[in-house]
């Protein structure tokens, strides 16, 4: 199929989503305020950029995801904060709406982080947790954790790194723990879920995807080092077969309906991700084609050396056919499909999938810490107390 083609069928299918979106809320007009939510969580993320912070990090993960196969983090990314204030202003021109904060370690680098929040209205970062962020950055913070015990902990990442996370982060609304859950820690998400509960931080998930290097190290059963690739063989390794994804489904449901106010997940979304095989259509290299996280015009992925780099998605070396990571899966789920609006029910569940999304990835900032706001946040917090 040509390109114009396939852009006809887009423009085609869009109409016959919306005219079955029409008609189901005229059918359930209850549905209207819930789908306006929708549209709006949507709007969040009309503009997105990836910004790499650091290229230093104080661990070491088994198979990492930055280290392993990618090169970023060889950049001298030692640009004065100006020119960072000065990068991010421009970004801001650009209608960035929405920024990830990534790279190795972003918070070693917190005036950066700090820099950003002066310019964008919604942010994200990804941090290990194990470093608190400044109270000032009003960011959602995705603290990733691998294990609840200690010694699934440090052989996976070299340390402690849960338990410190927790003090850092207890009760602190802009947190939310993203565990990945792996082949190994199945049977650890109902403690994660109970000692999140116990500290009042949320709690998500993400699934282990393998990297290309990772996979190759497997292959070839190449020599452990004390690095990134410390214990994995083809007999053991963290990555899921199908019968692990039918069990990590059945343990995250009822972690849902156990910790309603601690998981922030939802059932359609957890079903669809533990299915076996590919959950994206791949082209004749492997790559995903229908992967919302790609990085395509006019979302962007930079550097600490401020300039933009071409790269498949944040998470470049993962194998796509493998991947159940959660930054592509929630993003692949913006736009409906023509099986989310063929029937009420189907629509309510593409509903509940951009709420849970927003509660994700979102944190609503106080309006006078917006980047708007400024020339008048004296005059806005007076209006609120009054
Ligand atoms: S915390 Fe993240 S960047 Fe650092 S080693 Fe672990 S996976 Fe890699
Ligand atoms: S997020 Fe996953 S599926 Fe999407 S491009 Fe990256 S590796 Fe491929």
């Amino acid at each position: 199929m040509t390109c114009c083609a396939t852009e006809l069928t887009r423009r085609e299918q869009a109409r016959i989503v919306a005219r079955s979106i029409r008609s189901l809320i005229k059918e359930t007009p209850a549905l209207l305020h819930r789908y306006n939510r929708a549209k709006e969580t949507i709007r969040a993320f009309r503009r997105p950029a990836f910004y790499e912070i650091e290229t230093r990090c104080n661990l070491k993960c088994e198979g990492c995801y930055y280290f392993e196969g990618g090169d970023t983090w060889q950049i001298n990314g030692n640009k004065p904060i100006n020119e960072w204030q000065n990068f991010f202003h421009l970004e801001a021109e650009r209608g960035v709406s929405m920024a990830y904060f990534v790279g190795a370690e972003p918070a070693l680098a917190q005036d950066r982080l700090l820099a950003a929040a002066q310019h964008f209205p919604w942010g994200n970062i990804g941090t290990n947790g194990t470093i608190a962020l400044n109270k000032d950055i009003p960011y959602r913070i995705g603290v990733s954790v691998w294990a609840s015990d200690d010694k699934t902990d440090i052989q996976l990442r070299g340390a402690s790194v849960f338990r410190k996370a927790l003090k850092n982060y207890e009760g602190d609304q802009r947190a939310i723990m993203l565990l990945t859950v792996s082949k190994d820690t199945i049977g650890q998400v109902p403690e994660v879920a109970r000692m999140c509960s116990d500290h009042g931080v949320e709690l998500t998930y993400n699934l282990y995807s393998p990297t290309h290097s990772f996979l190759k190290k497997l292959a070839i059963g190449q020599q452990h080092d004390d690095r990134f690739f410390r214990f994995s063989d083809q007999n053991h390794s963290p990555i899921f077969t199908d019968y692990d994804l039918a069990k990590t489904r059945e343990t995250l449901a009822a972690t849902i309906e156990d910790y309603p106010d601690t998981v922030v997940y939802c059932h359609e979304y957890n079903d669809y991700m533990c299915q076996p095989g590919s959950r994206y259509t791949l082209d004749e290299n492997g790559i995903a084609l229908d992967c919302q996280s790609r990085i395509v015009n006019p979302m962007r992925y930079y550097t600490t050396d401020l300039t933009s780099r071409s790269v498949k998605c944040c998470t470049p070396d993962i194998d796509c056919s493998q991947c159940r990571m959660y930054s592509g899966g929630w993003s692949s789920r913006f736009i409906p499909t023509p099986q989310d609006v063929t029937n009420r029910e189907a629509f309510i569940a593409w509903i509940n999938i951009i709420d849970t999304l927003g509660r994700i990835f979102l944190y609503p900032r106080p309006f006078w810490l917006s980047p708007d706001s400024s020339q008048n946040s004296q005059t806005k917090r007076e209006q609120v107390s009054a």
